[in-house]
């Protein structure tokens, strides 16, 4: 009766551990507590940041230690449903399922100069932006540290090349995940990890005021992008809610402190969206907004989404507003887009496939 408890235990899930949500440190204590070596850790991490996911295929990890892994932890990579690739051929969607069944998005983007991949850190996203189809549904959960590295591992599996650039703009909302995200950002750059270099990764936040400061007592060398979109209270309150809880200056006045602490250039994200956004008189706000703060602007025209009426501004639009940059001094770029044929802005597949299943009930 006892064996069939546990097994039945081990079977739903309870008191399992998704091992990819420990560091290095958590799964040494976890090895001393449990009356084993601490060397022990970092030789199972070893395998699994080679891909190996089955606790019992760990060559140098003896039985017993293999039954208690077994026992306590499982490797939570989640399943592919489907992949998408662009006709671009650089760039592929992948839409992935955890074992709750919740479903998330992720990108792959091959450039000159390495793979880059675009990170959901939630299921949905709650911040309510205009032009964002993550959000549509709401935010169902946060996703766990373990659960975005897994992103990376389970893209790199499928690829097989190496992921060096990482970017935290899939679905959610960063530092509404902090806690989360600090440890996801620690493991992908640690040496045990994914070794993936601090300078590669870029977090990009609607700009959640109090956690850019906290952010910056970390120092990290991480990209901070800050969606801007408007460079007025009204207009930016319009288009993003976030914007009826910090004004402008209150963001401007983090900005300025993350850039103090870190020493680090921010990116300000601007979509730019026809007839909203995009005007002379918004590219001059902007340039005054931001002439005096070490940063740069990406403009991004905005990706049609199905279930709003947003349009991309013409080039000749997109060239002006950036020329007006340019007299500002400002360092700016507009974003090449890659994968729009297969949905890739931010939301819009996960979105696309629940549709798809409601509609086939
Ligand atoms: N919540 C974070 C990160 C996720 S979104 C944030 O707000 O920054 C990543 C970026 O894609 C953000 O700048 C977001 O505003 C932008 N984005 C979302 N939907 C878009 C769309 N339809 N077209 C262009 N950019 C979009």
């Amino acid at each position: 009766m006892d064996f069939l408890y546990v097994s039945l235990e081990n079977l739903v899930g309870v008191n399992v551990i998704n091992i990819l949500d420990y560091s290095l440190e958590e799964l040494k204590s976890w090895m001393s507590e449990n009356g084993e070596k601490e060397f022990r850790a970092k030789q199972v991490f070893d395998w699994i940041y080679k891909e190996v996911f089955v606790f019992d295929n760990m060559n140098n990890i003896p039985k017993g230690i293999k039954e208690k892994l077994n026992a306590a932890f499982y490797v939570g990579i989640p399943e592919l449903i489907k992949v998408y690739n662009s006709i671009d051929s650089h760039t592929k969607k992948f839409l992935f399922k955890y074992n709750d069944g919740s479903i998330i998005e992720c990108v792959e983007m091959e450039y000159d100069y390495g793979n880059s991949i675009c990170v959901s850190t939630q299921v949905g996203c709650k911040m309510g932006c205009k032009f964002c189809a993550s959000t549509i549904g709401g935010m169902l959960r946060n996703l766990t540290s373990g659960e975005i590295l897994a992103q990376i591992i389970k893209v790199q599996n499928i690829v097989k090349k190496r992921i060096s650039n990482v970017v935290l703009m899939g679905s959610g909302e960063p530092l509404d995940n902090y806690d989360n995200v600090i440890k996801f950002l620690e493991i992908s750059n640690a040496e045990y990890g994914l070794n993936i270099g601090q300078r590669h990764i870029t977090l990009s936040t609607c700009g959640i005021v109090p956690k850019i400061y906290e952010l910056a007592e970390l120092k990290l060398q991480i990209t901070l992008a800050i969606s801007l979109h408007a460079p007025t209270d009204n207009e930016r309150k319009e288009i993003m809610p976030i914007a009826n809880k910090y004004s402008i200056k209150e963001l401007m006045d983090a900005c300025n402190y993350y850039i103090e602490k870190t020493g680090k250039r921010i990116t300000f994200e601007y979509a730019l969206v026809k007839d909203v956004n995009d005007n002379e008189k918004n590219a001059n706000e902007l340039g005054r907004l931001v002439k005096n703060l070490l940063c740069h602007v990406n403009i991004i025209p905005v990706n049609n989404v199905t279930e709003n009426n947003f349009q991309k501004p013409s080039n000749k639009r997109l060239d002006d507003f950036s020329n007006i940059l340019n007299s500002f001094g400002i360092n700016n770029t507009v974003r090449k887009e890659m994968g729009s044929d297969i949905n890739a802005a931010c939301g819009q597949l996960r979105k696309s496939y629940i549709n798809s299943l409601e509609e086939g009930c």
